[in-house]
């Protein structure tokens, strides 16, 4: 089976070359399905792998936008459909000036285990630009967004490909893609989610990805008679996944005490203020330098004082690290240390933001591990409740939506830790979700036939 799976990453590595995130997901993924691999022999039979890693379509543009100036600015834009085996195309759009094709095949192809996960019908996308909304006036990001609907418009649809948020792209990106799709294509249809809740958005989207993974840490807990109360959370991040974990934490009677963004992390050791970071970080789009000058008690610590990689919110002594930012922000050294200060889970937010190395070394130092594909899934959880509410023109309350959420995100951790002990390797919630995840899309890719 080895043999196999090396084939695969190897014909990877030669067709797609330079996309060392993508090959990084795909060999975690692959080497986690080793048992039920050789358990079953059909997955082998219908080449499923060399299938499953390919996508089914990839699209990439060019997005011409007039800056301030009246200057032509050029971008490209990109959108890799990978799977439709159990439902329309969904998945988030970044915009960030790291994105490349590697970038979005590795998101896309985290996408279609973590959309199969919830348990609803959706297959797996991902799209952007490497446009860098930082510095843009208003008026320009809306130019931008308005360029690549322009293009993006004839790929998607409610039924075809659902994009949503990620990284650069929140609510007032949504609201410029879905009024240029309106005006393009003359239908006022669920093509987005995230939107606003004034023209077709669900209450809790905001909010679900960090409400979601907060769930999930507890559902981890629980199992293990624990719980959050009185636990000190480190964050990475200040974005939508960080500020909504931060607030659930609260919430659940934890103690955030860090958070992040691409300048410095802030230490602050009584709690982070969570409405200081809200108006610095979600509605004045500041850098967290701001949250420092108003909140003269804290650590500000800029990203730069520290070496190459490493994170400073990984060295405050914390019970659980919530990575909230962006992949690979956690790393060897950062995991030893958190180790050494007692850290005893570790719940990814983000995609992908453990090292391989770390992943490693975490297990090895029985630290509990919320894998991201699950413990983030509930941002595309309520996605998918969006597009429900869309189509049968319901509009659910908060509490309604939140209370689904919650069940989903319990379905998703039983999911992957009975999967985890039907293979033999209890509490692994790493090889749960992919070989659930797995199982489900490749079952129906082999019902469907050679498509
Ligand atoms: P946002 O753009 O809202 O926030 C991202 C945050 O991370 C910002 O604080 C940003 O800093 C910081 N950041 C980005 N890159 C770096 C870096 N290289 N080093 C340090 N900090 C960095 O994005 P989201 O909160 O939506 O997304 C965060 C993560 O969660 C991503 O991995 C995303 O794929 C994942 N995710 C998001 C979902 C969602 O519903 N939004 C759903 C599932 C997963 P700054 O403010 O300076 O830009």
């Amino acid at each position: 089976m080895e043999t196999h799976i090396k084939k695969v990453l190897n014909n990877i590595e030669e067709c797609s070359p330079g996309q060392e995130e993508f090959y990084q997901a795909v060999h975690e993924v692959l080497y986690s399905l080793v048992p039920l691999l050789e358990e079953d022999e059909k997955y082998d039979i219908h080449n499923i792998l060399e299938r499953i890693t390919v996508p089914e379509r990839t699209i990439i543009f060019r997005v011409n936008w007039i800056d301030d100036n009246g200057k032509i600015q050029t971008n490209l834009g990109y959108r890799v459909q990978f799977n439709s085996a159990i439902g329309p195309y969904k998945g988030g759009l970044r915009f960030h000036p790291s994105v490349n094709l590697g970038i979005i095949k590795f998101l896309g192809f985290e996408q279609i285990f973590k959309n199969a996960l919830t348990g609803l019908q959706i297959g797996g996308a991902k799209g952007g630009s490497n446009f860098d909304p930082k510095g843009k006036s208003d008026n320009e990001i809306m130019r931008f967004c308005q360029a690549l609907m322009s293009e993006l418009y004839k790929h998607i649809g409610e039924r075809n490909d659902v994009p949503a948020g990620d990284i650069g792209v929140g609510a007032r990106e949504i609201g410029y893609l879905f009024g240029q799709y309106k005006k393009l294509t003359g239908e006022f249809e669920g093509v987005l989610t995230g939107k606003a809740i004034n023209w077709g958005g669900s209450h809790a989207r905001k909010e679900a990805t960090g409400y979601g993974s907060v769930y999930f840490a507890d559902n981890i807990l629980n199992k293990y008679d624990k719980s959050l109360e009185g636990k000190i959370c480190t964050v990475s991040g200040s974005g939508n996944v960080a500020i909504y974990t931060i607030e659930k934490l609260y919430d659940m009677g934890a103690l955030p005490v860090t958070c992040s963004d691409s300048k410095g992390t802030i230490y602050h050791e009584k709690g982070i203020d969570l409405n200081s970071l809200k108006a610095i970080k979600e509605i004045n789009h500041q850098s967290l330098e701001v949250y420092a000058q108003v909140n003269p008690d804290c650590i500000y610590t800029p990203l730069s004082h520290y070496p190459e990689g490493r994170h400073m919110a990984w060295d405050i002594p914390c019970d659980i690290a919530f990575p909230s930012a962006t992949e690979n922000e956690l790393n060897l050294e950062d995991a030893k240390r958190l180790v050494a200060n007692g850290c005893m889970l570790v719940n990814e937010g983000a995609n992908m933001p453990t090292t391989p190395e770390a992943m490693a070394y975490l297990k090895e130092n029985n630290v509990f591990f919320g894998p991201g594909k699950a413990a983030n899934a509930g941002g595309v959880t309520t996605s998918q409740l969006e597009m429900s509410q869309n189509a049968s023109m319901a509009k659910w309350t908060f509490e309604e939506v939140d209370d689904k959420l919650r069940q989903i995100m319990r379905n998703i951790f039983n999911t992957a830790y009975e999967t985890s002990k039907e293979f033999g390797c209890e509490g692994d919630l790493i090889a749960g979700a992919n070989i659930a995840g797995f199982r489900k899309v490749a079952d129906s890719m082999i019902d469907q036939g050679s498509v």
